[in-house]
């Protein structure tokens, strides 16, 4: 099965499409047409390749977790997604978007954050590039990560709290959109996930693919399960890619308060249809995690056609069991890793041994993230 490929209109199977107001129709048809030159020019690529490699910091390792396996009677395998610059997957993304902003004539980067990683990642990559950077960030969420609020500022950013709704990412990204709107001919919408209108979910999975074909590059032989948490879906999408044509069974994990794959039903958000939750009439709900990072109540097309045909599996662990995820790890690792990429973690304790997982599996995980965001969190209780 192949996925690389543009999808034909947006779609994957019944999912994703372009659901926007009539003025962001040009907008991204002309975003769509220029990643696709872009993704296709030798000279962009290696461009971006160069960063990675020299600013960003590929290739992450992989990193065996020792300890943690003969614990558990697995081979687990960590994709060191936190040891890429900014502390998160999100550099790849936003290095390639950026970069085609400015191949486009946009002076202007747009975004939305929720755990504010999307935020610094897209505030780092307008500093390096000589753009100018608005981030839309929930008062909620700014809340719980104001230091990353503060990183953004250090870079030159400006910080726009949004009131409305939830006060989180979902609200965060509508008036990212409405921000765009008005803006459209100067400014790119840095979208910082596998959701929102085509080309977003091809074009960030795309840019994400690298972990997956790094991953499985070092990666001694092909893994029996691969994980990554999902959120929108992002790092997931990117390490999925690597390995959607193996034999690799493909496990995505939610938060049990944002479990869109798991909770939702087909729907509309943010420009795309895909697994939603939300209530009898069709409102969106209000997603609820202790990780602000997958506190959104959508998931990227793709994810909800993988389920859909079996290709990939979703589970979700609780906030509890995320917690004791990342103690666990940090004490048999020394590895801090992010609350979020803590899920995929604390999958792998609940089910190895299991028939989710028997003893002797091989498992590449994907650690989306570092944890030094959340330590204050923690250290205050929130959940410990
Ligand atoms: C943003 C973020 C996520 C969730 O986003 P995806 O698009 O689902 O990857 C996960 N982990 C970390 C560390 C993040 O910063």
């Amino acid at each position: 099965m192949t996925l690389m490929a543009e999808p034909v209109h947006g779609r994957f199977g019944a999912f994703g499409g372009r659901y926007v107001p009539e003025s962001l129709v040009p907008a991204c048809a002309g975003l769509a047409e220029a990643f696709a030159a872009a993704w296709a020019d030798k000279t962009f690529r290696d461009e971006l390749d160069s960063l990675l490699a020299v600013y960003a910091g590929r290739p992450t390792p992989l990193t065996p977790a020792t300890n943690l396996s003969a614990q558990l009677g697995i081979s687990l395998w960590l994709k060191r997604e936190d040891l890429a610059h900014t502390g998160s997957h999100k550099i790849n993304n936003v290095l390639g978007q950026a970069l085609l902003a400015r191949r486009m004539g946009r002076t202007r980067l747009i975004a939305e954050t929720g755990a504010g990683q999307h935020g610094v990642a897209t505030a780092t990559a307008a500093a390096l590039l000589g753009l100018s950077a608005t981030i839309f960030m929930g008062t909620r969420d700014i809340e719980r990560q104001r230091l990353n609020v503060f990183r953004m500022e250090m870079l030159g950013a400006t910080v726009v709290p949004v009131t409305s709704g939830s006060r989180t990412l979902k609200d965060a990204t509508n008036e990212a959109m409405r921000a765009w709107v008005s803006d459209v001919d100067n400014a790119h919408f840095l979208l910082g996930s596998v959701g929102g209108p085509h080309p977003y979910p091809w074009m960030v999975r795309s840019l994400q693919s690298v972990i997956g074909a790094e991953a499985r590059e070092q990666v001694p032989a092909t893994p029996d399960v691969v994980v990554a948490c999902v959120g929108g879906g992002s790092n997931a999408a990117g390490t999925f890619a690597g390995f959607v044509e193996t034999s690799a069974r493909l496990i995505g994990v939610e938060a049990a308060g944002g479990a869109a794959m798991t909770s939702g039903s087909p729907g509309v958000v943010h420009g795309a249809r895909s697994m939603v939750l939300q209530d009898a009439d069709g409102q969106v709900a209000e997603a609820s995690s202790i990780a602000a990072g997958l506190d959104y109540p959508g998931v990227g097309p793709e994810h909800a056609y993988l389920g859909e045909i079996g290709r990939a599996e979703y589970r979700t662990v609780t906030d509890d069991e995320v917690v004791a995820a990342l103690r666990r790890l940090a004490r048999s690792e020394g590895i801090i890793c992010a609350l979020e990429s803590a899920h995929a973690v604390a999958w792998v304790l609940r089910a190895a041994g299991t028939a989710d997982l028997p003893a002797g599996s091989s498992v590449l995980l994907t650690l989306s993230g570092r944890g030094d965001k959340d330590m204050v969190a923690l250290s205050e209780g929130v959940a410990a």
